[in-house]
């Protein structure tokens, strides 16, 4: 039997505002616990719920930027639950009338191949507190500071059919929140989770498997990893003659496994209704069109900028407009290097991208930035050194050691071009291997890269590594 697999995502994004979505509490990270929940996120009675405009603001942005359906009215409602994070006893969200309705995103795959996966509905939601298990013997401590903290909520069809494609989804969209900058993206910090529901079905039946959700996986990695462990747990269990339930799971990392959490026939029946404490969100026109009108240019329109003006391949494309400030960084690097923009884009993201990521750095604090970069660039360009000289600047500048000239002028790396010096290199170098020279010139073609490395090793790589090549094959075709 051939199996399919169905995914559907629900995506988490906290919204990057200052303020709670219905209090004034700040939503900053990493606070005391309890030091940043107001009377209202602790659900205390009296109390009324004050919408966050900028929380509005950023939901109709994420709208506007995939082309969907923002809704001119929508209604928040209580979903209700007794959680002891959750204080209040219901959780504001919205169910029948989202901010944000039909909708959808190109996702980009293997092979310069892309696919089209459809937006259901996005939402706006508070977050909940934490529960903390650590350090607490015996017990569990309720910190609050997340409780009210503005979600998007965005809700897929069930249009994915790998685990490959449920990531590239994720990716996608984890870039659009940060280059449209309602989210900052962090995964290890909860900014952005992602919910993996995932089902099998035989091929080319039509009705969906029943399927589980698994809860808050916070890295791409474990994305992947979770929907395929769970994608053969599915076909195991129909195979050896049993039913999948519907049910949400958790992904345990350090075993590698899913397991169950609760069912879904338990936990489903949260009695949404419209809160009494909230109007409803009307919009006009005017309004959604002013935000529209602050959209940045998006990622599509960016990689096909890069490979119409800077005749890149797609590949580089995509990879240098994976982040907002990747491609400023690269786009700096071409405007400031007398160089060609793909020798740029090879070193953006070969050298430099290995480099941050051994060192674990994010490009905007890189010590190696565009202007330096460009400098290098620029002396490899006009044959001050040699690409592969320039990998050694570049260590040296990573390491604080000052600008290209800089670093060229005292490590003594400029390249030598002279030719006469070269010739009388090579000269010596053909003459104290008579032995090599013989060989070479009755056929052993191969000897001539030992000759280019024998010239290399008397300057230190610093020889121009073309004049070296014309050099040697002229001198070895004399005998
Ligand atoms: P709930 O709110 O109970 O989680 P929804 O119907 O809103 O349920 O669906 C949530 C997500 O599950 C959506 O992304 C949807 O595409 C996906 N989904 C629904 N049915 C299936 C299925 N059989 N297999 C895989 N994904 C599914
Ligand atoms: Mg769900």
């Amino acid at each position: 039997m051939q199996w399919e697999t169905v995914i559907g995502l629900e995506v988490h994004a906290q919204l990057a505002t200052q303020s709670k979505i219905f209090s004034g509490a700040s939503t900053a990270y990493g606070a005391e616990p309890n030091t940043q929940a107001c009377n209202v996120d602790l659900g205390l009675p009296g109390v009324l719920p004050v919408l966050n405009k900028e929380a509005v603001r950023m939901a109709v942005k994420f709208g506007v930027a995939i082309g969907a359906e923002v809704a001119s009215r929508s209604v928040f409602a209580r979903k209700n639950y007794f959680y002891p994070d959750l204080p209040k006893g219901y959780q504001i969200s919205q169910m029948e009338l989202p901010i944000v309705g039909i909708g959808s995103l190109t996702i980009d795959l293997e092979a310069g191949e892309s696919k089209v996966v459809g937006i259901t509905r996005a939402h706006l939601e508070e977050d909940a507190g934490k529960s903390l298990h650590e350090d607490f013997h015996g017990m569990t401590g309720i910190d609050l500071n997340r409780a009210g903290t503005p979600l998007l909520e965005i809700v897929s069809e069930p249009d994915m059919r790998s685990a490959a494609e449920a990531v590239a989804y994720a990716k996608k969209i984890h870039a659009l929140v940060r280059y449209i900058e309602i989210c900052d993206g962090n995964m290890a910090e909860g900014s952005f989770r992602c919910d993996a529901n995932v089902s099998v079905r035989p091929k080319g039946q039509e009705a969906l498997g029943t399927r589980a959700e698994l809860k808050n996986l916070n890295s791409f990695r474990f994305l992947e990893k979770a929907i395929n462990l769970e994608v053969e747990r599915q076909i195991d269990i129909i195979e050896s003659g049993g039913r999948v339930v519907q049910e949400t799971r958790l992904y345990d990392a350090d075993r590698n496994e899913t397991r169950s959490m609760r069912s879904k026939e338990e936990a489903n029946d949260y009695r949404y209704f419209p809160d009494p404490d909230l109007l409803p969100v009307e919009l006009d026109e005017v309004f959604i069109n002013e935000i529209r009108a602050t959209l940045p240019e998006l990622p599509d329109e960016k990689r096909q900028r890069f490979e119409s003006d800077y005749a890149l391949s797609q590949q580089d494309a995509m990879v240098l407009t994976a982040s907002r400030e990747l491609a400023d960084y690269y786009e700096a690097v071409v405007a400031a290097a007398k160089s060609d923009p793909k020798i740029a884009a090879n070193w953006v993201s070969g050298e430099l991208a290995a480099a941050l990521n051994r060192d674990a750095i994010d490009i905007t604090n890189s010590p190696v930035t565009a202007e330096l970069l460009a400098g290098l660039l620029t002396r490899i360009a006009d044959q001050t050194i040699s690409g592969k000289i320039a990998k050694q600047v570049f260590e040296a500048m990573w390491q604080g050691e000052g600008d290209a000239d800089a670093v060229i002028e005292t490590k003594g790396l400029k390249q030598i071009t002279d030719s006469g010096a070269i010739e009388k290199l090579v000269d010596d170098v053909v003459i104290n291997n008579p032995k090599q020279a013989e060989q070479y010139r009755s056929g052993k073609d191969k000897l001539f890269g030992f000759f280019v490395g024998q010239v290399m090793k008397e300057t230190k790589g610093k020889a121009n590594p073309q004049q070296v090549n014309e050099l040697l094959k002229k001198r070895l075709a004399q005998d």
